[in-house]
């Protein structure tokens, strides 16, 4: 039987390598396989951007076509907006009865999250995230969740309250498994830890092919290397962590290399510069395709959304009957 797999993206911007590493790439393949569903998370976007809700509606139709680019097949996959599925909205309310305050003021995510996101206290909408991210995976029964490490607190709360539900009630709903992404997170181009737009450290997936270089240029490198026959150290340069990410073929010899000071830093951005432009190109052609026609892409959404709201309508049926609310 196919798997149903669900994933997505709070509606933030545009999206970059990291997402594609971690995630996109995935998505594309796995919707050779399964009944796949990609949601524009823009309710969950507002967690930490209500303040700058226009952002959201700006950002919606970018992540759209970067995600049309990067190869999602809307004949394959379902892309759906999350605000428009009002069924997940009241899901999230009866789940919200199963879990306590303080075991989301436990979850390790949770705590750093907010703090990265810079909210100076925590609001009720964020502590109660993961609930919603429970009811995004149950009222679509998922059974496959790509996830990062950092993601795995949240998918075991959700594989929680789905227990506690169908043990309270009636197993009407489904345990979520993980698929743990080979590439969880992808370091910036100026070493930090994660790639972030707003960190200003990312390679977005529409850049032009001079923004590529430009940015390939700039990016940090092992600081001890100041000749070009300076032994280097490539577990400390996120030039490696590309290749490894993009040109995992050649990852080894540019590691042997560069602690043999046998590469320069030019030579070695360049070969990673070709790989990338190589993924990048024909992203950047079927962004192109579906830019120019703007209906087609409003059509995708409403469609994927028609289809979701259609399988979230006999699940909350299933939902009303086990808790005795069917009337
Ligand atoms: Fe980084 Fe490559 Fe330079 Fe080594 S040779 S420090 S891996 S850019």
């Amino acid at each position: 039987m196919k798997n149903r797999v669900l994933t997505g993206d709070r509606v933030t911007g545009k999206l970059h390598l990291g997402h594609y590493a971690g995630s996109l790439k995935n998505r594309v393949a796995l919707q050779e396989e399964h009944e796949c569903f990609v949601m524009l998370a823009d309710v969950q976007a507002l967690t930490t951007h209500f303040e700058r809700s226009e952002l959201i509606s700006c950002s919606l139709k970018e992540m759209a076509l970067d995600y049309l680019a990067a190869g999602i097949d809307p004949n394959k996959t379902s892309i759906f907006i999350q605000s428009m599925v009002p069924e997940i909205a009241e899901l999230t309310m009866f789940f919200s009865m199963l879990v306590t305050v303080n075991t989301l003021r436990h979850n390790p995510t949770v705590k750093a999250e907010s703090k990265g996101a810079g909210l100076d206290e925590l609001y009720y909408g964020f502590l109660g995230y993961p609930v919603s991210q429970a009811a995004d995976i149950a009222f679509c029964k998922a059974t496959l969740i790509p996830v990062g490490e950092d993601q795995l607190p949240h998918l075991e709360l959700a594989r929680k309250v789905v227990r506690r539900f169908n043990e309270l009630y009636k197993p009407v709903l489904v345990e979520p498994q993980a698929l743990i992404s080979e590439v969880p997170r992808l370091v910036g181009t100026d070493g930090e830890a994660k790639m972030s737009k707003s960190l200003g450290n990312a390679i977005e997936l529409d850049c032009s092919a001079e923004e590529l270089a430009l940015k390939l240029r700039k990016a940090k490198t092992d600081p001890a290397r100041i000749h070009k026959n300076d032994p280097g150290h490539p577990d400390i340069c996120p030039i490696y962590a590309y290749h490894g990410a993009f040109r995992p073929e050649g990852a080894v010899e540019i590691r042997e290399n560069c602690e043999a000071g046998t590469i320069g830093c030019s030579a070695c951005k360049e070969k990673l510069r070709l790989a990338l432009e190589g993924l990048l190109a024909p992203m950047r052609e079927r962004r192109v395709d579906y830019a120019a026609r703007p209906r087609d892409i409003d059509d995708i959404l409403q469609a994927g959304t028609a289809e979701v709201r259609r399988i979230a309508a006999v699940t909350m049926g299933e939902v009303r009957e086990a808790m005795g609310l069917d009337y």
